[in-house]
């Protein structure tokens, strides 16, 4: 296939990126290289002869509308998103811009293309959003591919609009799309200013570890090279029209995910002190949701999905990750919000 991928230079988009170029896949790489696009990401594909980059923006209607032209792609994956919940509490704007108009853009371009095309039925427009769109659960209850619209951030709401506007393309214009709701990811390459990789550099640089609130919030972890495993495949085998949650089955508390990651440390690389005597609790974010959990028979059921690895095991792959890759990550040292949790003022 001809995969037109956008956001390809992010955490999730390269691994996509990373594993389609080895299953042999043609790759189209739209990013416009926010401060969350990285191509150090791709360098293992960069001069691959199945891979091409276009610096884009999926808010330039006419950009998009020549590179589907130039490139004649059989589908796209849609993953270009502001992604950062703390960054949409301090500054929700770009994230309707990208978001909402972005995603927007992204769906005439490819409507006008599919037709322009004769509406081939094997084009798929597979749009990747999360779970956080269906709001914060209890103590108990999962969430299904029919649990209802409940956003809670300005950054969940946007990606509930996005999810609504594919969904009426498919419904309206016939448009072959499939949709995927996905978990927190984790894994290698992600952006410093995330959960996981926060913990880890400011455990190596003998920082304060910030964990939210009494860091009792549980969220539903997901590898992220599992994560595109799922996500060629649904491209691959999914129904047009059809919703797939993906998520790894791996509920944690905050806290006890980050104590498991200090523990790691200790192992890998021991200092006098245990790294969880640095957790330091902060303010907790404004509208934090409690928990996340994701039920994911139907990718399993209809299409054999399982995820490779537990969260212990891939969490270990991480650490070490972090541990071989000082100069990725040294990079992005003064890029803002890296090594801080973002928004605590709210
Ligand atoms: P990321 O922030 O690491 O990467 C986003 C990429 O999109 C970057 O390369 C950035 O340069 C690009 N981009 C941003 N705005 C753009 C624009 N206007 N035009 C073109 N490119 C633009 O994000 P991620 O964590 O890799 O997430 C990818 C997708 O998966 C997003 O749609 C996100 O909502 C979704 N998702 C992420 C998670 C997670 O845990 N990270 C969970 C569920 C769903």
């Amino acid at each position: 296939m001809k995969i037109l991928v956008t956001g390809g230079a992010g955490f999730i988009g390269s691994a996509v990126i990373r594993l389609a170029v080895a299953r042999g896949h043609e790759v189209v790489n739209l990013d416009a290289l926010t401060y969350a696009g990285c191509l150090e990401n791709l360098v293992s594909v960069a001069n691959d002869p199945l891979y091409t980059f276009e610096h884009a923006d999926i808010r330039d209607r006419p950009a998009l509308d020549r590179i589907f032209t130039e490139h004649l792609p059989d589908a796209v994956m849609h993953l270009a998103a502001e992604s950062h919940v703390d960054r949409s509490i301090d500054g929700p704007g770009d994230f309707i811009e990208t978001n909402i108009i972005g995603t927007y853009n992204m769906l005439e371009a490819a409507r006008s293309y599919w037709v322009a095309q004769g509406k081939p039925e094997a084009f798929r427009f597979h749009h990747v959003s999360t779970d956080e769109v269906y709001g914060s659960l209890g103590a108990e209850g999962i969430f299904t591919e029919d649990s209802p619209y409940d956003p809670r951030s300005p950054y969940s709401a946007s990606k509930a609009s996005s999810d609504h506007l594919v969904c009426a393309w498919h419904e309206t214009y016939g448009l072959p799309v499939v949709l995927t709701n996905c978990s927190n990811n984790y894994g290698p390459f992600h952006f410093p200013e995330k959960l996981v990789p926060v913990v880890i550099l400011n455990a190596l640089a003998g920082k304060p570890i910030p964990v939210y609130g009494q860091g009792l919030n549980v969220r539903d972890w997901l590898y992220v090279e599992d994560h595109a495993d799922a996500l060629l495949l649904v491209l691959e085998k999914g129904a047009s029209g059809r919703r797939y949650n993906i998520g790894g089955e791996n509920e944690a508390r905050n806290i006890d995910l980050v104590k498991t990651i200090c523990s790691i440390l200790d192992q890998k690389r021991p200092k006098k002190t245990p790294y969880a005597d640095q957790i330091t609790f902060v303010q907790d974010r404004a509208g934090h949701d409690l928990r996340y959990a994701i039920d994911p028979s139907r990718i399993r059921d209809e299409l054999g999905w399982r995820p490779s690895v537990t969260l212990e095991e891939g969490l270990e792959l991480t650490v070490q990750w972090y541990l071989n890759n000082e100069g990725w990550w040294r990079a992005m040292q003064n890029c803002d919000g890296v090594g801080q949790r973002l928004g605590t003022k709210g």
